[in-house]
């Protein structure tokens, strides 16, 4: 059989100028043609390459028989938001990398036709009645982690409430994530579903302002969740990193993503840079590349340290990226940001990269090479390096015991020192992936529920 079929996708010349979403999905007749691609393996090794262990096979076979519902209810037997995992998941170094089908084609596309089954599947307005045991779990974050914890509880009859600093819940998905990768509404459907099975959100509440977790501890929660991401951006410390026209990507995406500021009346502020840099590699420099692209930037350049082969972005964001026309500059790391008279960005001075031996992560060191230097002229100059946990937990319970990049230190059951008060998701590992973050929830609130069985 062929090699997978294709995602239909918005036109290039069209969608680098909206925020429309670019992957259309697959079609009841394309979903077909590649579910039937599935072998129905024995041994199942994709289900060993998905974090929550979806049985990908059974759910494909109930797409080939055209039960679109019944695959549905099997996704959700192991992922409670299949219509975001099917999005954003990098399928591809996860179950697909491990499909049979992929030692001589492509692999199944075992993403896109979990996207199929979530937007194929009806919604209802159903509250769904678990039988309640009475006893209070508190949820700090409303991101992938806190999410999953709460709904994996939620469905063992706890009563279980959501406290989330932002306006908004969803975390990265709705402050980082773009509007064209991942529709808000679709975050806001998988919230409601959750809401259905009794989950409270409290948002506006930042935890460690607005009450403590002995305060917590107080109004009657016997287990704590801590899903607090790691939102905390990191900076390069070059000269000018100051500047006018010189962002994080997180406040860039926040205002962009989170405030709307494509919009014509938006109310948050931001700045519309026309040659505009994004240092990074990774998702989020991808991002924040195609957000510029869309505000109107006349040209957008991601430079990162090593070349092509390491970018850590998923392949298909890569792909769509340098199709909308992003330019990149490989092996090349910023040195200074450079300022006219007014403190504005006018330029980024970089120097040449080559690889050399592997680091402590395996992957080949960049280093300098001497006398390479080079200057990107731009007004605007995005800072896609990394993040790391945010530190107001560590500021607020002294008794937490943290590791030395600031993530909060939990045992195999997702346990911190302090008893009863779990952790999960980046705000542990540093920034991952979103089914990662799910993952850690879910196992947190399985050692919840056997704590009280
Ligand atoms: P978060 O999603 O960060 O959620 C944490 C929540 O806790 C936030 O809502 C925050 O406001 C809240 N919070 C923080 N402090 C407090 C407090 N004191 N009190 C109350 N609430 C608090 N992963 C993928 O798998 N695929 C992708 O394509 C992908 N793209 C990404 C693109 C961007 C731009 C970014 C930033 C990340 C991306 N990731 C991607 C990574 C992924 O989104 C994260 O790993 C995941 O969201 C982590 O989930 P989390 O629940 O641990 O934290
Ligand atoms: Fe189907 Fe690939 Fe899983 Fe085999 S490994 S069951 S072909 S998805």
């Amino acid at each position: 059989m062929s090699n997978r079929v294709k995602m239909r996708l918005l036109p290039q010349d069209e969608r680098n100028k909206n925020f429309e979403e670019v992957a259309c999905g697959y079609t009841e007749t394309e979903a077909l043609a590649e579910a039937n691609r599935c072998l129905n393996c024995v041994n199942m090794p994709c289900v060993s390459g998905c974090p929550v262990n979806i049985m990908i096979p059974h759910f494909i076979t109930k797409i080939k028989a055209r039960d679109f519902e019944g695959a549905y209810e099997i996704i959700k037997e192991s992922n409670n938001f299949p219509a975001i995992c099917g999005r954003v998941c990098p399928q591809e170094s996860q179950c697909e990398a491990k499909c049979i089908r992929g030692i001589k084609q492509e692999p199944v596309a075992i993403g896109r036709l979990e996207r199929f089954v979530a937007d194929h599947h009806q919604r209802t307005n159903e509250i769904k009645e678990f039988k309640k045991n009475g006893i209070k779990v508190a949820v700090i974050g409303s991101g992938p982690s806190g999410l999953s914890c709460a709904g994996e509880l939620a469905k063992a009859g706890f009563e279980v409430d959501i406290y989330e600093a932002l306006h908004k819940p969803g975390g990265v998905l709705v402050y980082g994530i773009p509007e064209f990768r991942l529709p808000k509404k679709i975050v806001e459907d998988e919230i409601e579903d959750l809401k259905q099975l009794g989950v409270r959100i409290m948002t506006n509440m930042v935890v460690g302002r607005v009450s403590t977790i002995n305060e917590l501890r107080d109004q009657g929660y016997k287990a704590i969740y801590i899903a607090t991401g790691a939102g905390l951006p990191k900076f390069m410390n070059i000269p000018n990193e100051n500047l006018n026209g010189v962002y994080t990507a997180n406040e860039y995406l926040t205002r962009v993503n989170l405030m709307k500021a494509y919009e014509d009346d938006a109310s948050t502020p931001i700045y519309h840079g026309k040659e505009v840099v994004v240092v990074g590699g990774g998702n989020v420099a991808m991002d924040a590349a195609r957000c510029a692209l869309r505000m109107k930037a006349n040209s957008v350049t991601v430079v990162y340290r090593r070349s092509s082969n390491e970018l850590p972005a998923r392949a298909e964001e890569v792909e769509h990226a340098k199709e909308e026309g992003i330019k990149f500059a490989f092996l090349s790391n910023p040195i200074a940001i450079i300022g006219n008279n007014d403190h504005q960005v006018k330029g980024i001075k970089c120097i040449k990269m080559k690889l050399s031996s592997p680091d402590e992560s395996g992957r080949q060191r960049p280093v300098e090479i001497l006398d390479s230097e080079f200057v990107i002229n731009c007004d605007m100059v995005i800072m896609a390096i990394g993040t790391t946990p945010n530190p107001l937990m560590k500021m607020t319970i002294t008794e937490l015991e943290f590791n030395k990049w600031g993530g909060m230190i939990i045992d195999e059951n997702g346990m911190t020192n302090m008893l009863g008060v779990y952790a999960g998701g980046d705000a542990v590992t540093g920034a991952a992936t979103v089914i990662k973050a799910m993952q850690a929830g879910k196992i947190a609130a399985n050692s919840i529920i056997a704590s009280f069985t």
